[in-house]
């Protein structure tokens, strides 16, 4: 058991800018830089570093040639869309460094403090072998394998994000010493079901869930998995998609939202603080800069 360091670090690359996306795309690349403008005060900002060595605990090789291929053959300004998943030419450098933030976020877990990989394109609907629902790379899964082979005993993947992490499941389902737990709006892309997959524990609350149920879910079921599971790290995929604002601005386009404010936030990391076990965090959706502050203040900032 650790007690983790009081001062949280923000670990952030500028080059995410550069992964251009088309106008009707939610990530847009202003969602991070408004909001960190907002946070700039309250926050340590550490540089990310290249993350692009540890994409093969996750990537298939064909997978991450394609990838760098498509971007590769991109013209400056050119943007390539795959389903709802755009690519320009720098969207791989981006993505490698997301990955790094994200590793460096389980390093500092690790070592006992707090980080909070700030990073975009999202990670959590990456599977091995395709991109989908804006993730290139699976930023969670890769850092989880990294702490895994670093000789971690036991690693808790918990998703708050709005939906199910089916990149992650993946990564889980095949991975011992991994076990998964979501809490997702009901009816959403990419769909599953409660107990549908090995070692993830999926909760699917319905459209229009607002704190005071969703915390009481949290301290109910996430409490209790904490101690069956008795991980020796957490890994948090932060989505706030979860959030009001996005609930007021994203709703038509996902089929659904929650009502959370800072208070569910709150309480998540309230849970983790008690439990003692070091954890990261790394930012998954959240399109409405307001739903990205309200989030990761809370991670900082402890009411
Ligand atoms: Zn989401």
């Amino acid at each position: 058991m650790i007690i983790m360091n009081s001062e949280p670090v923000l670990i952030y690359s500028p080059l995410h800018i550069n992964h251009k996306v088309s106008l009707d795309c939610p990530d847009q690349p202003e969602r991070l830089d408004e909001a960190l403008e907002e946070l700039i005060d309250i926050v340590t900002v550490q540089d990310a570093p290249n993350g692009e060595e540890y994409l093969p605990l996750f990537h298939t090789p064909d997978y991450i040639h394609k990838v760098r291929t498509i971007c590769n053959e991109l013209g400056r300004g050119e943007i390539n869309t795959i389903i709802d998943n755009c690519f320009s030419q720098s969207t791989y450098q981006a993505a490698c460094y997301a990955v790094g933030a994200t590793i460096e976020a389980a390093k500092y877990a690790q070592h006992a403090r707090r980080a909070f990989a700030f990073v975009r394109p999202p990670g959590h609907h990456a599977w091995s072998d395709k991109e989908g629902g804006f993730c290139v790379f699976n930023n969670v899964a890769i850092a989880t394998e990294f702490l895994r082979q670093q000789g971690e005993r036991k690693i808790l993947i918990i998703d708050v994000d709005l939906h199910l992490g089916d990149g992650t499941i993946e990564y889980v389902t095949k991975t011992p010493n991994t076990s998964y737990f979501s809490i997702n709006c009901a009816g959403l892309w990419p769909h599953g079901d409660q107990d549908q997959f090995e070692r993830c524990e999926n909760i699917f609350l319905p459209s229009g869930t607002s704190d005071a149920r969703y915390i009481q879910v949290l301290e109910r079921r996430l409490t209790k998995t904490i101690e069956r599971e008795n991980p020796s790290i957490i890994a948090v995929s932060a989505g706030f998609d979860t959030c009001v604002h996005d609930s007021n601005t994203f709703e038509e386009t996902f089929g659904g939202s929650f009502n959370l404010t800072s208070d569910s936030y709150q309480a998540l990391w309230k849970i983790l603080d008690r439990s003692l076990i070091p954890y990261f965090a790394v930012l998954e959706g959240g399109y409405d800069p307001l739903s990205i502050m309200d989030g990761v203040e809370s991670f900082f900032n402890r009411e």
